[in-house]
């Protein structure tokens, strides 16, 4: 079993975890970084990315996060395909293990694992993941303007990438699986004012349907009552919005978790509960959860870790 020391472990490589590289490494912190089961991160899933600052023309999401990447290596970052398996916050220097059990004794470490999209979990979802289906209206929006897409959910989430959508799109059926929105009340009056968005309460979606792309979706409204009734809908996209799920698994118990599991920052910086312990992107973020923010936290965790190194001397 290797063991190694570091300064700084980073635990991820969205645009949080390869920004957060490239100010340690600029710091001469030297960081090890563990790229996790998806390197590049969420943003590899989608296509075109063009709220990025710095790119007029737009940028693929891979194509981004090879851009980042290759910044920090540039700057030395010591950057690893390889999953975290395990960590112990408990005494300092901090103990992370990978998944070939190479364990590092770090003095900092930053976890930038992200969040992952919930999905419905039918088999067409991955079918027609990038030609139709898409976990992030803000990001792929755009593609649909003038056609017609379907959002499910009933959340704040939901309503709030159905207003976007609709805005773009010709029209947005809104799939809610329960009688009611659990939106806030705001949220609701503005899709219910909206009239492109028609809002389908009771119904559930059972596959979706295409040839290469995404032409539409089979539904079922009161599914198992006697009012039970199947129908499709004709959509060009399908937009998920049952929440997001953070990858703070292996941290449980370990560092303050909110309730829904993200980690808590109980300051004005990117500290966790153990001092030394970092977080940036959307691991500790359930509101903005953008790439471009992602980044930004990544550059706090960064400065936060170096300050603490000089604050302890290490
Ligand atoms: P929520 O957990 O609030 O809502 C998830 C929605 O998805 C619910 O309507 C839920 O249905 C539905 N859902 C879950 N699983 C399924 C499934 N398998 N099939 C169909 N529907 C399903 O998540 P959000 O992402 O909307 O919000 C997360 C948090 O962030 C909330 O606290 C929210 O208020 C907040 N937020 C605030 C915003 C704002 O203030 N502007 C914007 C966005 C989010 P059901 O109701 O039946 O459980």
């Amino acid at each position: 079993m290797a063991t190694e020391n570091t300064k700084c472990v980073i635990i991820g490589s969205g645009p949080a975890g390869y920004t957060a590289a490239i100010y340690a490494s600029r710091a001469n912190i030297s960081p090890i970084l563990y790229e996790g089961i998806q390197p590049g991160g969420q943003l590899t899933t989608t296509s075109e990315v063009e709220n990025f600052p710095g790119y007029p023309e737009g940028v693929m999401g891979s194509q981004l996060m090879e851009d980042l990447r290759r910044q920090a290596l540039r700057f030395g970052a010591d950057i690893r395909n390889g999953i975290i398996k395990d960590v112990d916050f408990s005494e300092r220097p901090f103990k992370v293990t990978a998944d070939d059990n190479t364990v590092i004794l770090a003095d900092t470490v930053i976890v930038a694992t992200g969040a992952s999209a919930r999905y419905l979990g039918l088999p067409d979802e991955q079918r027609f993941a990038g030609l139709g289906v898409s976990a992030c209206a803000t990001c792929d929006g755009f593609f649909y303007r003038g056609k017609t897409v379907a959002v499910v959910g009933g959340g704040d989430t939901a309503c709030e990438e159905s207003l976007y959508l609709s805005g773009l799109a010709k029209q947005v059926y809104l799939i809610v699986r329960k009688d009611f929105l659990r939106a806030s009340k705001v949220m609701q009056k503005r899709v219910m004012d909206k009239e492109n968005i028609t809002v389908l309460f009771n119904t559930n979606t059972l596959g979706l349907f295409g040839e290469e792309f995404l032409e539409g979706a089979h539904l079922v409204e009161f599914a198992g009552t006697d009012k039970e009734h199947k129908f499709d809908i004709n959509i060009d996209g399908f937009f998920l919005a049952i929440g997001h799920k953070p990858n703070t698994d292996i941290f449980r118990g370990k560092l303050e978790l909110d309730d829904q599991g993200y980690i808590v920052l109980p300051g004005k910086s990117q500290a966790t509960s153990v001092e030394g312990v970092f977080a940036a992107g959307d691991v500790a973020d359930s509101h903005y959860q953008q790439a471009i923010t992602a980044a930004g936290t990544g550059c706090r965790a960064a400065l936060d870790a170096e300050h603490f190194l000089m604050e302890h001397q290490q």
